[in-house]
């Protein structure tokens, strides 16, 4: 069986080496002179940045992406994050991030406990947005603050832009496997891991190479062409999103069409830092609620220091992008960072922003629609195309393990 792969993200790497170790001859096709897209490293001065992104892998070592690494017999070590995560207060005091429960009345405790364990088990049905959800039972500043700075962090999202049910279904997912961790080496050991298993399985990649048709005979996916070559195929899984896919063949259903209308992608804006001294000295998120624009910050090297120069830091925040000014955006970014650490030497040393073809999320949380196409033989994986409940990397390889189950590779 003969399977084509339009490109050589995390997504499309992973349906490869499943499909490759289960004996298909597997053909990845990547516009880019690199693999990895937004799951690899970038190289600079030294320090180990990345072309999206934050080297984390929310669940860390017992997640649904790092079972299927370890299916597939990636070679890659994931750093379990020590403490999972710190939550900066508005004193600028530190706390745990499982005890900001004690930051609130006794009341509220409760409360917070009882409804949160009922709406773990039965997710509310509506389209109710986390910040509503968050507004309804408790109207408190530190929660909802709270919601913004984790959604915005995990998701690149307000939380007003989330419905709850996701987000409760992704609390659900950190209660059942815990995390985040740090993959060695960077997001770019993994995707690289997985290119050497493809290959040792005869699976061919291709970069600089444009899938620009995807073959269809009576709804039956046959074959893309690239760089103007046809290459047949028995299956073809892209890696590049519904509304990117669907615009490579004649699609004429107006219902799969109109479904592709309602997902939007995230967008967000990431700036990395180099310092001599840890900023924030431990190997977890740093939640920043308080923050105008900064929703989080990690500081990798505290699990490896290979990601920089000996004797430097990396240390990278996120914050979703909440206003199209994007230069305002980046300046009250930085102003954040000055007031996060005013006494702290650091050089910023790359800003980048995500957004349009190369955004943080290519279907935000919520507005997923799944992995199946109104083709035959022709299915979606990657961040367009996530399971349900699943966080960014994690959604991606819960993607690939519904595509898997559903062409029979277990
Ligand atoms: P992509 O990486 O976009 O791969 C798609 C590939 O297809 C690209 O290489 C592209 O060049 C190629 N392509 C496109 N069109 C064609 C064509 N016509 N022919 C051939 N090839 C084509 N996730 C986490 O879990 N942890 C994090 O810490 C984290 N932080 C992030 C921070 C930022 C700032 C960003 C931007 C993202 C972050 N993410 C994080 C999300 C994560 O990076 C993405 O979800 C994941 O990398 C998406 O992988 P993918 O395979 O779906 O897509």
């Amino acid at each position: 069986m003969r399977a084509v792969v339009i490109g050589a993200g995390l997504g499309g790497l992973l349906a490869g080496a499943k499909l490759s170790k289960a004996g298909y001859n597997v053909e990845i096709f990547e516009r880019l002179p690199f693999i990895g897209g937004r799951f690899t490293n970038l190289e600079y001065k030294g320090f180990k940045l990345s072309t999206g992104a934050l080297h984390m892998i929310p669940h860390g070592s017992r997640g649904p992406l790092s079972q299927l690494l370890r299916e597939v017999e990636a070679k890659v070590t994931i750093i379990d994050s020590n403490p999972m995560a710190i939550i900066k207060k508005e004193d600028e005091s530190d706390i745990e991030f499982h005890d900001f429960k004690k930051e609130l009345s006794v009341t509220k405790q409760v409360k917070l406990g009882t409804i949160l364990a009922y709406s773990l088990k039965f997710k509310p049905k509506s389209d109710i947005s986390f910040r509503d959800w968050t507004l309804k039972f408790f109207n408190d500043e530190l929660l909802l603050r709270l919601a913004d700075s984790y959604c915005g962090w995990s998701l690149s999202l307000a939380a007003k832009d989330v419905p709850a049910h996701e987000v409760l279904e992704i609390i659900d997912n950190m209660y059942r496997y815990k995390g985040p961790g740090i993959p060695a080496g960077g997001c770019g050991a993994v995707t690289e891991s997985l290119s050497n298993i493809i290959k040792s399985n005869g699976g061919k990649i291709n970069t600089k190479t444009c899938v620009d048709r995807i073959l269809i005979k009576d709804g039956v996916a046959k074959g893309v062409s690239a760089n103007g070559k046809v290459i047949d195929a028995d299956i073809v899984i892209s890696d590049i999103g519904h509304h990117e896919t669907s615009r490579m063949y004649e699609c004429r259903d107006e219902k799969y069409l109109g479904f592709i209308k309602t997902t939007r992608p995230s967008r967000g804006i990431k700036i990395c830092l180099s310092s001599d001294e840890p900023l924030i000295g431990h190997s977890g998120v740093l939640f920043t609620p308080y923050a105008e624009r900064i929703n989080g910050i990690n500081e990798v090297t505290n699990a490896d220091p290979s990601f920089a120069p000996p004797g430097k830091h990396l240390v990278m925040s996120h914050q979703a992008v909440i206003s199209d000014d994007l230069n305002n955006e980046i300046t009250l970014g930085l102003g954040d960072l000055k007031k996060l650490f005013p006494d702290k030497k650091y050089e910023v040393l790359l800003i980048q922003s995500y957004s349009g073809g190369w955004p943080v999320n290519r279907v935000s949380s919520g507005s997923d629609i799944g992995y199946k196409t109104p083709v035959c033989n022709l299915y979606i994986v990657g961040d367009g195309a996530k399971g349900k409940g699943g966080i960014e990397v994690e959604g991606v390889a819960l993607g690939v393990r519904n595509v898997m189950k559903e062409i029979g590779v277990g």
